[in-house]
């Protein structure tokens, strides 16, 4: 399998393929890269999957998307990554072997994919996990190291730090905003002791801190020095990982391979849900991808309406689904991409207005008109509208979501109708309720259960140096420990 850039110019080599780009971020025309044409899924390799357990139905989608690793590498790696003991957290009985088995509202009608049971408590885990086992891997081949730099306010880094720790090869760089995460959210992060994770918390802001990782990116000298990679959300291995677990889903929904099924997802960065518009396109029976914004809603503008309007900072709300408080979806490019029938000059044409702070509108356009075929419909939600869902919830069903999975069961009320009478509708859970406990609390008077393993982790000692926002101070800690 051969990769592309949407917007053209792929780079060197010339045809990449996936372990070429696994390590990198954009592609060097600024365009994200994705498969030169999607790969078609049969009836007979749908027949055959429906029974399969996690991992090996993992190694049979990606080794569709990878076909530059040995098929015996590929299933050894699916095999470590998705077990059990990793996703240890599904909360009753032993469906940990599902890895994300299927919580049931309405039995056959309204059900949540539970995403959450890794070690971090949010869906991230789902593809980080793989990247981890795939970076060492890879690192090990080549005989090369990287060292990881990014920002967090809580779920990417900790997702990213779970993933690498103890990983040959690999250093991760975390910088968060000193003071600005929740009691918990420092206690999974900070209280790793492994030598290959290296926790900054920043006197400042989160955009502090991304600024700072933006400045030693941009110092193409001491990056290529100091073999400083990201795991950003465009990251074509996350998104390829996010497939499988839409086929997984379909095949917990249904009985047999002529029914449908339809998908709501809480969306930010559009990376989740992206993986559900290419488990369409590879031809899983999927009638309807719903797509569920909170108040930064401009992806829910865009399906709406089909005008683009990135936000500025000042007009991005702070909400209490904060993994879902984006002004730009940096995943949506590969969706317009397909739109625009996988031009490349239209997509830089459009990239070039947002690039340049301004909106995009193909409200008029032949392409948005045919917007149908492609499955999605949106809708958007408030705090109040999290409170009022987590609360109904609880009531009706006895089961507590967290704020970003509200988000996601509101809209599917909303748009319910328009989803085939018959067909399934799942709910993509994307973390716990025990990581946004504050809004748990506000909406039902009660703290969140916490899973077993990690009761009192925040009394743990924790490993962390505090610094000032200083770009300067921060490349010679990098300097430092890379040294060793
Ligand atoms: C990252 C995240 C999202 C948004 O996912 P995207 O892939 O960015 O659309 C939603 N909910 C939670 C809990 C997250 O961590």
């Amino acid at each position: 399998m051969k990769y592309i850039s949407t917007r053209g110019h792929a780079g060197q080599p010339t045809n990449p393929e996936f372990c070429d780009i696994l390590l990198g971020g954009l592609a060097p025309d600024g365009g994200l890269y994705l498969p030169e044409s999607y790969p078609c899924v049969t009836r007979a390799e749908l027949d055959a999957w429906r029974t399969l357990p996690y991992a090996e139905l993992a190694f049979e989608i990606l080794s569709k998307f990878i076909t530059d690793i040995p098929a015996a590498d590929l299933r050894a790696i699916c095999a470590k990554t998705y077990t059990a003991e990793v996703y240890c957290h599904a909360r009753a009985g032993d469906r940990a072997a599902d890895i994300t088995p299927v919580h049931w509202l309405e039995p056959g009608r309204l059900g949540l994919l539970e995403l959450s049971n890794g070690p971090t408590l949010a869906f991230k885990d789902m593809a980080m996990q793989l990247l981890g086992n795939l970076f060492e891997y890879v690192l090990a081949k080549r005989g090369e190291s990287i060292n990881i730099l990014g920002a967090t306010s809580g779920d990417t880094g900790s997702a990213a730090e779970y993933a690498m720790r103890g990983k040959q090869g690999v250093r991760v760089f975390m910088l968060s905003p000193h003071g600005k995460m929740s009691a918990f959210q420092r206690a999974q992060m900070y209280s790793l002791q492994d030598e290959n994770i290296f926790n900054i918390a920043v006197t400042g802001m989160f955009d502090d801190a991304q600024d700072i990782v933006k400045a030693v990116s941009n110092d193409h000298a001491f990056k290529a020095g100091h073999k400083i990679g990201a795991v950003n959300s465009i990251n074509w291995a996350r998104v390829a990982a996010q497939v499988v677990y839409y086929f997984k889903g379909y095949f917990a929904a249904t009985s047999s391979n002529d029914q449908e099924v339809a998908f709501c997802v809480p969306s930010g960065n559009f990376g989740n849900i992206c993986a559900g518009h290419i488990a369409r396109q590879m031809g899983l029976p999927v009638a309807k991808l719903l797509l569920a914004t909170n108040e930064n809603d401009v992806l829910d503008e865009f399906f709406r309406t089909g005008v683009y309007r990135p936000r500025k900072a000042a007009e991005t709300h702070v909400t209490s689904s904060p993994s879902m408080d984006i002004s730009k979806a940096s995943n949506f490019e590969r969706f317009v991409f397909d739109l625009v029938g996988r031009d490349p000059q239209k997509v830089a044409a459009l990239w070039a207005e947002v690039d340049a702070g301004r909106a995009f509108d193909l409200s008029a356009s032949a392409e948005f008109a045919r917007i149908a075929e492609f499955g999605f419909l949106s809708g958007a939600s408030s705090h109040a509208d999290r409170l009022a869902t987590i609360r109904k919830v609880f009531e009706q069903y006895g089961v507590m979501i967290d704020t970003h999975t509200a988000d996601g069961v509101k809209v599917a009320w909303e748009l319910a109708g328009a989803v085939p009478a018959g067909v399934p509708l799942l709910v993509l859970e994307t973390a716990l309720p025990v990581k946004f406990s504050e809004t748990i609390v506000e909406a039902l008077g009660r703290e969140p259960e916490r899973p077993a393993d990690l009761a009192g982790i925040e009394a743990l000692p924790q490993r962390v140096e505090v610094m000032a926002p200083d770009v300067d101070a921060i490349k010679r800690v990098i300097t430092e420990r890379v040294r060793g």
